[in-house]
């Protein structure tokens, strides 16, 4: 597969919501407006899990996409939660809230959620993988495989043991984590060539950290082309690579939306030239990003102090690139409405879950440092 037929997905993960501080809140108005235009422009690939928005993400897409259209103009891909996973019969008692959610008999796309080191181990004690096997038997999941958020030393072993299970691997792929020790984006991608397997991207744009850059790595973007968004390099980098039939993009309006669209409608593969420029970009933004989170937060739930970590971490890098005033403002405010990063009694409990392997406690020391 090379690759005329990307298409863009439409990631459940980061909807619009009416209250900032509540991922529930979903803005259904605006969502269902989303839905409507990404399904106008000829595309259904729709993206979501168990988890997203608090267990509403399920909810909002059952509203706005499967009671207003019919089965079969749309796919939906669905992720177990691993790290619920306690024995076998939870496979089965998960996937059954999920298809009642979502208001659907079956699933286009069945992942297992988040497979790293920590939660491969759940999902083999629970037999997860003979369990998604067995509903693609039974017509239950079209299309079965897992999202993967570790190196490519695990992704071989788990792709030498079960290629003959899976069928899509939803892979980090940006041109920042292409070459990254710690993501390894490269070599993970050549694992899922290897052992022939489709690959969904997730993180094409790294939660806005590919968006959200300094002004003087801007100003090289528009030098070198000023017909194309920031975005747009970082859509056309990750539906530009072998085996990709899909790239997720997590849009929070419909304005992203639209120019999204247009992207995939008209979409071009990057050229020698221009992968090289990308490459040579990466260099230049990942000397300013001071902490690689991809705003994910899969941390948040299990911290027992209630950090807002991403947050955080996202107004760190914005001070270390901006230094605005306003930052220091903005800490304070988010540190009491929730907890400082000084309450953080380093338990650990929270790496286990970064999809960036990150270590939460002494980054979070650096942000004790700078703003208390
Ligand atoms: S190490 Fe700190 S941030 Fe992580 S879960 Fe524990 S208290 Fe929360
Ligand atoms: S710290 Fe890790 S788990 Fe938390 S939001 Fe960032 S990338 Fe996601």
């Amino acid at each position: 597969m090379y690759n005329n037929e990307v298409q863009l997905g439409f990631g459940a993960m980061r909807l619009p919501q009416t209250e900032q501080n509540n991922p529930q809140a979903i803005d259904m108005e605006e969502f269902t407006k989303m839905v409507d235009h990404y399904m106008e422009q000829g595309f259904n690939y729709f993206d979501t899990s168990y988890a997203y928005h608090n267990e509403k993400s399920e909810n909002a897409i059952k509203e706005a996409l499967v009671e207003r259209y019919p089965r079969e103009s749309y796919q939906i891909a669905d992720k177990i939660p691993t790290w619920l996973l306690q024995k076998e019969e939870d496979n089965e008692r998960l996937v059954n809230v999920m298809l009642e959610r979502l208001g659907i008999e079956y699933f286009d796309v069945l992942l297992i959620h988040n497979i790293n080191k920590v939660f491969i181990n759940k999902a083999e004690e629970a037999n997860t993988f003979e369990y998604i096997k067995k509903l693609k038997e039974e017509n239950k999941a079209k299309k079965v495989g897992i999202s993967f958020h570790d190196k490519a030393d695990l992704l071989e072993e788990i792709l030498e043991k079960y290629s003959d299970i899976l069928d899509i691997v939803q892979l980090q792929l940006n041109y920042l984590d292409w070459e990254n020790p710690r993501v390894q984006s490269k070599k993970c991608h050549e694992v899922c060539i290897k052992y022939g397997v489709e690959i969904t991207v997730m993180e094409p744009i790294k939660g806005g950290t590919l968006v959200n850059i300094a002004e003087s790595v801007k100003d090289q973007f528009q030098k070198y082309d000023d017909s194309q968004s920031i975005a747009q390099w970082a859509l056309r980098f990750a539906g530009s690579q072998e085996n990709v039939s899909v790239v997720l993009s997590g849009m929070g309006n419909i304005m992203e939306m639209k120019e999204n669209c247009q992207t995939f409608k008209d979409f071009k593969q990057l050229n020698q030239e221009e992968q090289e420029f990308l490459m040579h970009m990466a260099e230049e933004i990942e000397k300013t990003v001071a902490v690689n989170c991809s705003y994910c937060g899969y941390c948040v739930k299990e911290c027992p102090m209630n950090i807002p970590i991403p947050d955080f971490f996202n107004l760190y890098n914005n001070e270390t690139i901006y230094h605005l005033q306003a930052n220091m403002a903005l800490y304070a405010t988010t540190a009491t409405t929730n907890a400082p990063a000084s309450s953080c009694i380093k338990c650990g409990k929270c790496i286990d879950y970064c999809t960036q392997q990150l270590n939460i406690p002494e980054l979070l020391e650096k942000v004790v440092q700078h703003f208390e």
